[in-house]
This record gives C-alpha cells, structure tokens and sequence, in this order.
C-alpha cells in the first residue's frame, strides 16, 4: 500500500508518501514562521494556501519516481489528511486540497485524527503492542491508551496545551516563536526556583506555572532560572501522570509524540521513570514528533487497509476532534 499524508493543523503544511513494502517515508515540510508573537490563524491558513500545494507537488513527484507500475496508474493507493484537531481556517483548506488530489488521482480519501497519529508513529517505529502514549505537543497533552475499540483519554491538560504553554512565557521574555528550543537551551545555565505543580489525578494544569513563571521574570529573577524550572516542574508533572497511566493500565511500554518531545530533558525524565519499572520507552525520531505528514500517511495506510475511507461529502474537517471519538478497526488483532 503507498499513501499520500497531508498535514496543516497548525504550523506545518507538510505533505508525505508512505510505501508499507519498503517502510520508507518520504516527508516534504514548509514551517510557518510568524513575524512577531505566536501562531495567527488566519496567517497560518494563508501560508497553508501559498505552501500546500507546493509540497505536495513534492510528495508526488517522489511517489512517481519510485512507483514501478503502469503510468497509467495513480502512483499511490489514497490520500490521508489531518481532519483535526487544529485550527479552523488551516484546517479547511487543507481538508480542500486533499479532496481535489484524491479526485484528481482518482484514489479514496481517509481522515485521520491528528492525536491518533502522534500515537500511532510511535506504535510503528517501535514496533509495540499496546503502549501508553504521552501526547506533548503544541496545542494538547494527554495521556491516551487503547481499550474496547478506542484510544481513550486517560489524562490531560485543563487548560493549555504544553508547548503554548512555554510558548506563552517565552513571548512574555519578547523571545520569538517557536519557544521550546530556547528554553531548552537557555535552562542549561539555570538554578531551580519554586515553582506552581498542578497535578489532579492524571490531569493537570498549567496556567498557574505561566503565571507564577512570568511574575517571576518581572521581579528580576534570572531567565535561566525560571526556564530551568519551568522544564523542571512542567516535566515532572507529565513523567508523573505517565508514570500513573502506566501503573493503571499495567501496560509496560510508553510512548511519547509531539513537538515538545524533541526535548531532551523531557525524554530523560520519561527514560529515567520508565527504567525504574522495567517498562520500555520509545521517541519516534524528531521529525516524526513535530507535525509532520509522515504519521498522516502512516497512518492513513492502516486505515486504508482496515477499509476506514471516507466519502466527500462526510470528510468535513472537525477543529475539536477528539482522539477517543475514532473507532480503531486497524488493530483487529489486538486484546481488549
Ligand atoms: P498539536 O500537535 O497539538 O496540533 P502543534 O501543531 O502546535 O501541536 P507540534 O509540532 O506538536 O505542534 O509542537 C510544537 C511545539 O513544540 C511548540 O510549542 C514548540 O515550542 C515546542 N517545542 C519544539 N521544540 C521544543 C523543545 N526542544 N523543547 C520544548 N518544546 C519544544
């Protein structure tokens, strides 16, 4: 099966070819890069308008190169796109695009929930069962694991997500956007200070910490400091409700998606807590932790083969979209 992934939920219009015979994934990605302050929707949607066609353009060319069947033939089997979550205006133009190239190709279009991708790229790159997911990205955190046909949320943030969340301090500093590497890089020199923990069950919380964090900065306290011990509670906080989940559901396999797993201290943290109980740990790559296409098309591929393709007419794209809202029919093969 070779799938065509696109992705526009927020920041990165990106497009990829998925081949299930070789496991190669081809990604193709344009960032947008705001001027000053954080993600615009509007500015968002119109770089996904000026870029999506463009990576795609990419992508195709790629399957076309490497597709040994007829010319006649579409060079893939279907096109998958992110339905949601995201924002609104991003992602109905690419919800757009991808139903004009499935129609232009002639192939079945597959919606995929962009929470449910993050999992499953860490599922397929290492090669698990039935992990726990830890889902740092962007816009969410949560804690997803599967039971009875669906992945369900464990646990999640009660207000922001966790990267807008640093993103937000880091704004507050006047550093630009994206925030998360230059707090990453800024804590190597810091000190701990006190900062708000906010853990209830396995949600959690973080706009008592971006407040207490940006108090602090305008007192004068040193912005290594703070960002050290932003990393330092704001991790402890998600390696404790992963630490939880996997306690609860007796799974012994964690995973972790989404953009702020890039970080390092976040993946110590997780690896350190994980070792301690003899359970396995797994990061997908960084380019399969930030948005990217790759875990659309990878994705898309298992949808596709459970026979999850959608009709034009029911593919409309959905902001809210909830991880347990997807029945999984890919994983027939799975214990309840
Ligand atoms: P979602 O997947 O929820 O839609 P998103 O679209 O915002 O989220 P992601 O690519 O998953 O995007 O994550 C982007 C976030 O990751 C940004 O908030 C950015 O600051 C954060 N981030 C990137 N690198 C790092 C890092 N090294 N440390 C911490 N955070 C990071």
């Amino acid at each position: 099966t070779r799938v065509l992934g696109i992705e526009g939920t927020a920041w990165a219009a990106s497009a990829a070819v998925f081949d299930t015979e070789t496991d190669d994934v081809f990604i193709e990605t344009d960032a947008y890069e705001p001027d000053s302050g954080g993600i615009h929707p509007r500015e968002a949607a119109e770089h996904m308008h000026d870029a999506i066609p463009r990576v795609v353009e990419t992508a195709l060319a790629h399957a076309r190169e490497t597709f040994d069947g007829p010319d006649t033939e579409p060079p893939v089997d279907a096109v998958a796109f992110s339905r949601g979550p995201g924002l609104g205006p991003c992602l109905r133009t690419v919800g757009t695009a991808a139903r004009a190239l499935a129609q232009s190709l002639d192939v079945r279009l597959i919606g995929v929930n962009h929470m449910v991708a993050h999992l499953e790229i860490g599922r397929h790159t290492a090669d698990f069962d039935s992990p726990v997911c830890l889902n740092a990205s962007g816009a969410n955190a949560h804690l997803l694991a599967y039971r009875n046909g669906r992945y369900r949320v464990l646990g999640e943030t009660m207000d922001t997500g966790v990267g807008n969340a640093i993103d937000k301090f880091t704004r507050h500093v006047g550093w630009s956007h994206p925030g998360g590497p230059k707090v990453e890089a800024a804590a190597k020199d810091g000190e701990l200070i006190a900062l708000p923990y906010v853990v209830k069950g396995m949600d959690f919380s973080f706009s008592g910490i971006m407040s207490a964090a940006k108090q602090r900065y305008d007192d004068g306290i040193p912005v290594e400091d703070i960002c050290y011990s932003l990393q330092e509670t704001i991790f402890a906080m998600l390696t404790e409700v992963a630490e939880r989940a996997l306690s609860l559901t007796g799974s012994d396999e964690l995973v972790l998606g989404g953009g702020v797993g890039q970080n390092a201290r976040l993946r110590e943290m997780l690896a350190e807590m994980c070792e301690q109980r003899g359970a396995d740990f797994h990061a997908p790559e960084p380019r399969f932790l930030r948005d990217n296409a790759g875990m659309i098309a990878v994705l898309g591929a298992k949808m596709y083969e459970a026979g999850e393709t959608l009709a034009i007419e029911d593919s409309r794209v959905d902001p809210n979209f909830r991880p347990d809202q997807v029945p999984v029919t890919w994983r027939t093969d799975e214990p309840e």
